[in-house]
Order: C-alpha cells, then structure tokens, then sequence
C-alpha cells in the first residue's frame, strides 16, 4: 500500500486517484502527525510525502520515521516545489530509498518512480524474509547439532553400563561355578540375559533413529490379535519390574492391522517408562478399549510425573526432562520412536501428568473390526 501525506485535499485527490487507476492500493494523510500515527499502525511498500506543509514538514516526518525500525526501509518519495530543497533530502533518512519529485507533477515520472520504489520495496521485504528463515535455520541446526553431541556421549555411556554388568555378572558365574554353586550360576546368567536384553534394546533403538533419519523405517503390516499381543509385551516387561504389579483393565480382544512388532515395540516403551519414572509405586495399570472403531491403549503410573510446560516436548527427539535425567537413565529417543511408529498407523498420542503424582500416556489406532 502507498501512502499519500499532502496537507491540500485536491492533490491527495489526483494522485491517489492516478495510483488507483494504476492497481496500486492508496492510503491518505493529511498532516505530518497523521502520517506518523499510520506508519506505527499499518505497513507501506512507499510514501508520497509533501515537503512543506503546515505543522510538522515532510522532512522531520521522514527524520522521524527513520527513528521507527519498523517503518525506517520504506522508500519516500518527497513533491517539492523547488529543486534546490533537494540536498535536504538524504539528511536523517539514510536507510531506505529515497527521491523527489518537483510540483507541478508530471503523472508519468511519479508513475515510474512509484513502480520502481514499490518493486524496490517487495525486494527488500522478500530479502529480509530469506535472512530471517535463513537465521532461524542455522539456529535450529545448531540446537539439533549440541543435543547431537549430547546424545552422542550420552549413548555411549548407556551402552557402557549394562557392558560393565555383564562382565561382572560374568565373572561372579565363573566364580559360583568353580564352586559348585549352581544356584548362584543360574542367578547371574538370568542377570547377565537381562542386562544383554537391555543392551540389545538400546543398539535396536538407536538403529531406529537412524532408520527414521533416513525415512527408511518401513512397517511390516498385517493382522493380529491385540489380546495377544497385550499378554505378551506383558510377559517381557514383568522381569524387569522391581516389585510393580502391572494391573491389567478393559478389554481390547480385537484384531488389528497395523505392524504386530511396532505396536508391541510402543507397548513396551510406555510400560518400561511407566515402571522407571516410579521407582516407588506399587502399582502400573494399563488399560485397553475399544471406541469409534479405534483401539485405545493408556498406561497409568503412579510416579514423578511431568512438569505442565515439558509435557508437549516429551515425544521429540534427544527430549529428557531436566529435573529427572541425572537420576534415570535414558537417551530420550524411545517416545519419539513411539511417536513416528504411531504416525505411521493413522495413530494419536500423548500424555496427561501431575507432577509428584504420575503420568498417563496414551495413544489410539484404528482397527479393523470388533470381533471378540
Ligand atoms: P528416556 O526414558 O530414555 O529418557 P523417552 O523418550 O522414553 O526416553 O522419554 C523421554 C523423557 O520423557 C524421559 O527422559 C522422561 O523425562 C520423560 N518420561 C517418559 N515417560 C515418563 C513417565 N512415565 N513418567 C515421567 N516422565 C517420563
């Protein structure tokens, strides 16, 4: 839009009136003051500004518009009655393009000049869009770069941790073997198979990101029978619970179609989450119904929970909660993971927490039908 600032009705009138009949789009001002006030509130590609009026003059207007950092790159365009007021012209308002016109107008040199200051305009504006995008790129990049590294040292002391139990584990069986003591053997092997779950888990994990990174995660679809499932992503869960009983609600005995080992890859994560983030609990309820031909699968827990504002982070990628991370363990990929699994079934998550009370995470599928 061009704004006109000319204190006489009849020049505003012919000019907004030429420009208008060239498609440009015209706003009017008929003092320096009300000029002002319109530059504060709306946005110009150029101003067509009248170098003596009463009151405030053309050039403290432009002197003070070049105060505005909203409004200092708009192209003036002065109507002088005088050449010789030309060198006043530049003087406080050095950013943005700047011409002048002498009275009487010629339409046709106005024209020209509108047409060129406008196009000047859109370019600018286009140019300072493509720095923004640009800056906001390398800012995100350089984010994702740091959580990188972090991740990067993070995982290998994760995967380090259960490599230092299953020595251990391996040499107490050693030791509880050359003394005949077969309980025991049989004690740390069970420890070390867990531990080597645990490790096989995490390399399965970060084999998924790069799988995801490279959109190459492809889902083996087919039919099965959620009940079954359910019962048994229970069973590889309940070793690894110190002292939680996973209580089991609802009924969900459908079949399915979707990936049987994704579906239960997510299963396994909320739960595993579930029994980790309440290391005082008793109880983890899970519970699965069916509703508007959608399978719908909660886990309930009874531990830390999330603070309100992390709660929307908490399925991104390399994303712990601050508060918790030094005292769990974790890489901060197996939601995410959930999540692009999830995605990738027409599927819906998410998550309902009290802080100090637990959490509730939850997502939702589509089914096939509702056979029992
Ligand atoms: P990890 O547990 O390996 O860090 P996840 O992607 O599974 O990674 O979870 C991301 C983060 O979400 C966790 O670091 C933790 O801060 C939070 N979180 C996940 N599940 C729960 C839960 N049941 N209770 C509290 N916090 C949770």
């Amino acid at each position: 839009m061009i704004l006109i600032v000319d204190d006489k009705s009849e020049n505003i009138f012919s000019l907004k009136k030429l420009l208008e009949h060239n498609n440009f789009e015209v706003d009017t001002a008929s003092s320096g003051e009300e000029a002002l006030r319109k530059i504060l509130k709306n946005i110009y590609a150029l101003i067509i500004l009248d170098v003596q009026m009463p009151g405030m003059d053309g050039f403290e207007v432009a002197e003070a518009i070049s105060g505005y950092s909203k409004a200092k790159d708009i192209p003036i365009l002065f109507l002088s009655a005088v050449n010789k007021e030309k060198h006043f012209i530049t003087r406080g308002y050095a950013s943005g393009g700047i011409d002048y016109i002498t009275k009487p107008v010629d339409p046709d040199i106005l024209l020209l000049k509108a047409k060129t200051f406008y196009r000047l305009y859109e370019q600018t504006q286009q140019l300072t869009q493509a720095r923004e995008k640009l800056t906001e790129e390398i800012e995100i990049r350089k984010v994702t770069e740091k959580k990188k590294d972090e991740f990067i040292s993070i995982a290998s002391h994760e995967l380090k941790t259960p490599l230092t139990s299953i020595k251990g584990y391996l040499q107490l069986s050693e030791r509880a073997l050359e003394n005949k003591n077969l309980e025991n053997t049989k004690k740390y092997i069970q420890r070390t198979q867990l531990q080597l779950e645990k490790l096989s888990n995490l390399v399965a994990d970060l084999l998924d990101i790069s799988k995801i990174e490279g959109g190459k995660m492809k889902l083996n679809k087919g039919i099965f029978n959620f009940g079954k499932l359910l019962s048994n992503a229970i069973d590889m869960v309940r070793p690894t619970t110190n002292g939680h009983k996973i209580i089991v609600k609802g009924s969900a005995d459908v079949d399915v179609y979707g990936d049987e080992v994704r579906i239960e890859q997510v299963i396994i994560n909320y739960l595993t989450n579930a029994l980790k983030y309440s290391p005082d609990a008793e109880e983890v309820h899970i519970e699965s119904n069916i509703t508007d031909n959608r399978l719908k699968v909660s886990v309930q827990d009874f531990g830390i929970g999330i603070p309100p504002r992390k709660q929307k982070n908490i399925f991104q990628k390399f994303y712990r909660v601050e508060e918790s991370s030094n005292r769990f363990q974790g890489l901060g990929i197996g939601l995410y993971i959930c999540a692009e699994i999830l995605k990738r079934h027409e599927g819906t998550y998410g998550v309902k927490s009290v802080p100090g009370s637990g959490s509730v995470f939850h997502f939702s599928i589509p089914i096939l039908n509702h056979s029992k």
